[in-house]
């Protein structure tokens, strides 16, 4: 047995989300999820089969392992492992039909040889760098690349892709030198004669905030209710996907100038209540929090105080009206945001990507 604590993932605002962000897209626009990462902690399986019920082109992964998994589980749709790859994941990903993405010379030479040795076709997506400088074929290095693709027709590029590194701030000078590139080297691709059917470029922030988005986009932390950034709150209303629960199990009344926790990081100013919550750093929630972070109880917003420990956190609970030992917390989430990602998170330093995937490998997943 633990302790009571659940990350409950509702599909239905799942649904919502999806549907929402499909507002921004021109009506043809494919759409490829991005469920890397057990989808950001949400469950892989869950959450690719409700996305399938919405209608998607396919799915954005990074590893074999998941791949495997959607194929076993009955999802056909294309994948695409959007970071490359390793040279001995081909075997396997031309059995899971993966569409290969090709992120520089080297992934470019595997593939050749492997589709030279078994004498296969095998289409492929290719990653250009042109600018976030992650993955991706250099943009210095397109024409020796068109040339090495000219002169081998068992592979056919299909899509063209580059990963932006600010979509959701459109007038950033990167996000214009960047989809400047692309269409250089669109250019250049047609110059050859070579047209891939999918270009694709728009992540979350680049479907809300770009006005071209390519013919497929890839949406990611939105689909889970988390907005690319604060301004994103004012274009798209999104709902949160990972709600997490607990209790209070322990109340401590402390008098005026009595410490709590390890540290020890507080000092009651004045008499303070202090509700014990079983969740910790040990669970996924971020250390960093200590002192910072918020959670939800009896309808109002309380601070988390002191350093949080392994498996415990404690709440200041003293403006609460009659607290009891066992009212239940919200640490994130909820039905009607009361514990919003993004705010969390930013008290952290961080992102909301990373709240999701901290928890999701941790806590028990309940959905509904
Ligand atoms: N495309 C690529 C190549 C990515 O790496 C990611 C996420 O890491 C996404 C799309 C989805 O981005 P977001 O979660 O910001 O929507």
């Amino acid at each position: 047995m633990i302790w009571y604590k659940k990350l409950e993932i509702n599909l239905k605002n799942l649904r919502k989300n999806f549907r929402a962000l499909k507002k921004f897209l021109p009506k043809n626009t494919k759409i490829l999820p991005v469920i890397k990462n057990d989808a950001y902690g949400h469950g892989l399986l869950e959450v690719a089969k409700t996305l399938s019920e919405e209608g998607i082109f396919g799915f954005g992964l990074s590893e074999p392992e998941e791949a495997s998994l959607l194929r076993k589980n009955g999802f056909s749709q294309p994948i695409l492992f959007l970071s490359g790859f390793e040279k001995d994941w081909l075997p396997e990903m031309y059995n899971l039909k993966v569409i290969p993405v090709v992120t520089n010379f080297d992934t470019f030479e595997w593939l050749k040889e492997f589709v030279k040795k078994i004498n296969i076709k095998w289409e492929f997506h290719l990653k250009l760098d042109t600018g976030m400088h992650r993955f991706g074929l250099n943009f210095s290095e397109l024409d020796q690349f068109i040339e090495k693709l000219k002169s081998f027709p068992l592979l056919k590029l299909t899509g063209l892709m580059t990963h932006l590194s600010c979509a959701e701030n459109p007038e950033h000078e990167l996000t214009q030198i960047q989809l400047k590139k692309l269409k250089e080297a669109l250019e250049k691709l047609k110059n050859n004669k070579i047209i891939p059917k999918y270009i694709h470029f728009a992540n979350s922030g680049g479907i809300i905030f770009l006005p071209e988005k390519g013919n497929l986009v890839r949406p990611g932390i939105s689909l889970y209710g988390g907005y690319p950034n604060f301004k994103a709150r004012e274009l798209i209303k999104l709902y949160p996907v990972m709600t997490l629960k607990s209790r209070i199990v322990e109340i401590k009344r402390l008098k005026k100038g009595e410490y709590a926790g390890y540290g020890p990081n507080f000092k009651a100013k004045k008499a303070t209540n202090l509700g014990l919550v079983p969740v910790g750093y040990g669970d996924g929630y971020l250390r960093s929090l200590s002192n910072k972070g918020f959670a939800w109880c009896k309808g109002k917003r309380v601070a988390i105080v002191g350093n949080i420990s392994m498996k415990a956190l404690y709440l200041d609970i003293t403006e609460l009206e009659n607290p009891q030992i066992g009212d239940e917390v919200i640490l994130l989430g909820g039905k009607n945001e009361e514990v919003p990602a993004d705010e969390l998170a930013s008290l952290a330093g961080t992102i909301s990507y990373e709240l999701f995937c901290n928890l999701g490998k941790s806590i028990p997943r309940e959905y509904i």
